[in-house]
């Protein structure tokens, strides 16, 4: 008999029966779409939780990226990281731009600032840059490049709910940043997402974009597209903003557990906490980075030798997203230009990670990793 299954993630769901009454509310409204109450009120929930302004609902978190893009009119080339989920990637595309790939830095995941200036052509209107694993950019020095070079700077912040450096809200840099409340999420809304902007007047650009461009009745002031969030979800996110700070102490002890178990561990390199001086981490993901040669094994016979054991890790980021089809072509592309991120994608394997793992189930990863 196979033993107990441990996924990568389990979605933080609200008990049932404190949904019910929200359901309630909706159905007796009858208003279950379009800015309703809910929706009214997750937006001002989530500025309040996460220290910021002006927040806008979405139906997911790629499309806040793709209006991100529209809002402030970006064109020509968009210099991103290829060390990311393909949504990112993709949002640049869905608006006819060409993606310009930058390598990453060793030690955080994130594009490396100091390779971004080189990629800026006469083309270049935007970098959009990921807290990969909810890891701070090195937000000060992409905005003094954004500066000097008249770039507008939108943050794919899906991964970094919550996350703080120095008691601000990162989701505070750059001109937008965006963020995912998809299932595999820390706070989900089932599907969802948000787009962080700091003026009243960017959020309703943003707010008529989200709703075809309607600013009233009778009156459509851009092209925009239908990504609105409904009342149920928006209760669901509500309800849920009650546990999320208990899931994210859930998740610390876990990577603390981690992080002890395997700190002596040849061979195996975890994301190095000093880089997490002063922030308020999400603990989304643990990263682990297999160097096949000291560990005695490779990245990929750690992965099948932990889904033998029924233990479903996951290869994020792998393959890099300047590696798929789509993109391969383009020159940024090249595995030459990319060493670095080509090289932390082979190695990469982020380990079980949620609010309900036990103890127990992190001790069976631990054996199976140590085992030789
Ligand atoms: C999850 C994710 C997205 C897309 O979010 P969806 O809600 O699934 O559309 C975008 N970027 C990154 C880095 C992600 O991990």
């Amino acid at each position: 008999m196979k033993p107990k299954q441990i996924t990568v993630t389990e979605p933080l769901l609200p008990p049932l029966e404190e949904f019910i009454p929200y359901l309630e509310r909706v159905w007796e409204s009858k208003w279950i779409t379009n800015n309703g109450a809910f929706h009214k009120e997750l937006e001002q929930a989530l500025c309040d939780y996460l220290g910021v302004e002006y927040i806008s609902l979405f139906t997911n978190g790629t499309l806040p990226l793709i209006t991100a893009l529209q809002a402030l009119d970006i064109r020509g080339e968009v210099i991103t990281t290829p060390f990311s989920f393909v949504a990112t990637s993709h949002s640049i595309w869905w608006n006819g731009l060409r993606p310009v790939f930058v390598d990453i830095d060793e030690k955080t995941g994130n594009i490396d600032p100091d390779k971004i200036e080189a990629a800026i052509t006469e083309r270049t209107t935007a970098i959009m840059p990921v807290h990969v694993y909810g890891t701070p950019c090195d937000t000060e020095r992409i905005q003094q490049i954004a500066d000097k070079h008249g770039l507008k700077v939108i943050y794919d912040a899906a991964h970094a709910f919550g996350v703080e450096r120095n008691g601000v809200s990162i989701l505070k840099a750059g001109d937008i940043s965006t963020l995912s409340f998809h299932a595999t999420k820390t706070y989900t809304t089932v599907e969802g997402g948000a787009l962080v902007c700091h003026s009243a007047e960017m959020k309703r650009k943003i707010d008529h974009l989200k709703n075809f461009g309607f600013e009233n009745e009778v009156s459509v002031v851009a092209p925009g597209i239908n990504s609105k969030m409904d009342e149920v979800r928006s209760a669901f996110g509500l309800l849920n903003l009650r546990y999320i700070d208990s899931a994210i102490e859930a998740r610390h002890k876990i990577d603390t557990l981690y992080r002890e178990a395997l700190r002596d561990v040849e061979g195996l390199r975890m994301l190095d906490e000093k880089i997490f001086e002063g922030v308020r981490q999400n603990y989304s993901y643990f990263p682990v980075f297999v160097d096949a040669e000291r560990f005695g094994r490779t990245r990929d016979e750690l992965y099948f030798a932990l889904k033998e054991e029924n233990i479903l890790a996951r290869r994020y980021f792998y393959p890099l997203i300047s590696n798929f089809d789509t993109y391969s072509a383009l020159p940024s592309a090249a595995k030459e230009n990319l060493p670095v991120a080509n090289r932390m994608a082979e190695q990469v394997i982020c380990l079980p990670m949620h609010h309900n793992l036990s103890e127990e189930d992190v001790c069976r990863i631990i054996d199976v990793i140590k085992r030789r």
